[in-house]
C-alpha cells in the first residue's frame, strides 16, 4: 500500500457521543479551568448521523492470539511470498489445508503486470449468516515483488493480514451467524511489481470488485473492512482519509468498547490499498493499517520486516476489534 499525502493533525473533540462519560466530564472540566480547548491527540471520527450505533453488541470477542502469532511464524517460514513465486504456491496450500470444510471459493486471473504475466489469485472464505447482506474482511498474502531476492519476508506486510485472517475463520466457522454473512478474502497481488501506480498495484481486489459489481454481489456488501501491517508491537491505526467516515466510527466505538481505542486514530493519513477498488464502487470501507512501522516507518518494505517487530497484543487488539465491529455491524439499522 502506499500512503498518497501524510498530515499528522489534531482534531477537536465535536461530541461526546462516542467519548462517553468520563471524557466528556474531562472535556467540561477543562473548560471550566479555562485550559486551552482540549484538541485531542486521538482522532474522533464524526458524523454518526448516517447509522444510530447499537447500545451493545453482546459480550466481548476475544482471538486466541498466540495461536495468530503460531499462523504468522509458520506462514514467515515460508520466506519471500510474491506472486508467481513456488513460496506463494506453497502458502495459497496452507491457507486452504486450514478453511477444510469451510465454503471455500477463489478469484483466479493472469495479471498483466510490467513485469510481465502472473497468476492471481483471491480466496475467498463464506460463513453465512441470517441477515440479508455481507461483511467482507479482507487482507493480502502475497509479499512484495521487487524484494523477492532479499531476505525479505514480510512478517507485518503480508503475514500479519494472512495469520489475522486465518484466526477469524477459527472463530466465525461451526456456527450460522447471527447476523450478516461474512467473507473473509484473503486478498492477492496487492503489491506492486515495479513502483506504486495506479495500474502497478491492487491486482487482486481491482479483479475482484469488477467480478462483484458486474454479477451483482456488490450492491450486498454491507461493509469492507481491510487489516494491513497490523501486528507492528508499537501499534498505531491510522485514520485514512480514503475510507468510509461512519465505518471508522464503528470501529473506534468496538475498539472503546474493548479499552483499545488509544491504538486507533491518533494519525491521519491517506492511504491507498486494497479498498480502493470497492471504495470507488461505493462500497463503505476501512482501511485498518498501522503505516507507522517501526520510527518513521523505516521497517516497511525492507528486510527488517521480521517477526520481532510484532506482538501477540497487536494481534489480539485487531482481532478483537474487528470481531467486535462485525458484531455491531449485525445491530445496525
Ligand atoms: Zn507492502
Amino acid at each position: 500500500m502506499k500512503t498518497s499525502i501524510v498530515k499528522v493533525t489534531a482534531f477537536a473533540v465535536g461530541g461526546c457521543m462516542l467519548l462517553g462519560m468520563m471524557a466528556c466530564a474531562r472535556e467540561k472540566a477543562a473548560k471550566a479551568d479555562n485550559q486551552p480547548q482540549a484538541t485531542s491527540v486521538t482522532y474522533l471520527p464524526t458524523s454518526l448521523d448516517q447509522q444510530p450505533l447499537p447500545a451493545d453488541a453482546g459480550p466481548l470477542p476475544s482471538i486466541d492470539a498466540n495461536r495468530t502469532m503460531q499462523y504468522v511464524k509458520e506462514v514467515v517460514a515460508f520466506g519471500p511470498r510474491p506472486i508467481g513465486s513456488a513460496n506463494h504456491k506453497k502458502l495459497e496450500d496452507y491457507i486452504y489445508a486450514h478453511l477444510k470444510g469451510d465454503q471455500v471459493e477463489d478469484d483466479s486471473f493472469t495479471a498483466d503486470t510490467p513485469e510481465g504475466k502472473f497468476p492471481v489469485r483471491n480466496i475467498i472464505a463464506k460463513f453465512p449468516g441470517t441477515r440479508e447482506g455481507v461483511v467482507v474482511i479482507a487482507g493480502h498474502y502475497d509479499t512484495n515483488y521487487p524484494l523477492r531476492n532479499t531476505a525479505y519476508v514480510g512478517a507485518n506486510d503480508g503475514g500479519s493480514s494472512t495469520a489475522i485472517l486465518l484466526e477469524l475463520a477459527n472463530h466465525l466457522r461451526g456456527k450460522k451467524r447471527e447476523g450478516y454473512s461474512v467473507w473473509l478474502v484473503w486478498t492477492d497481488g496487492e503489491e506492486a511489481v515495479k513502483s506504486w501506480t495506479a495500474s502497478d498495484s491492487l491486482y487482486g481486489t481491482k479483479h475482484l470488485a469488477e467480478k462483484w459489481e458486474k454479477d451483482g454481489t456488490i450492491k450486498n456488501i454491507k461493509a469492507f473492512l481491510l487489516a494491513d501491517m497490523i501486528g507492528d508491537a508499537d501499534l498505531n491505526i491510522d485514520r485514512d482519509t480514503n475510507s468510509t467516515t461512519w465505518l471508522a466510527s464503528v470501529v473506534y466505538q468496538a475498539a472503546t468498547r474493548l479499552g483499545y481505542q488509544s491504538h486507533f486514530f491518533a494519525r491521519t493519513t491517506a492511504i491507498e490499498d486494497d479498498h480502493l477498488p470497492f471504495v470507488q464502487r461505493g462500497v463503505p470501507c476501512l482501511d485498518i493499517i498501522d503505516l507507522d512501522y517501526g520510527y518513521g516507518n523505516v521497517f516497511h518494505h525492507t528486510p527488517q520486516d521480521t517477526i520481532d517487530k510484532l506482538s501477540t497484543k497487536s494481534l489480539q487488539i485487531v482481532g478483537d476489534v474487528i470481531l467486535e465491529s462485525v458484531q455491531m455491524l449485525d445491530k445496525m439499522k
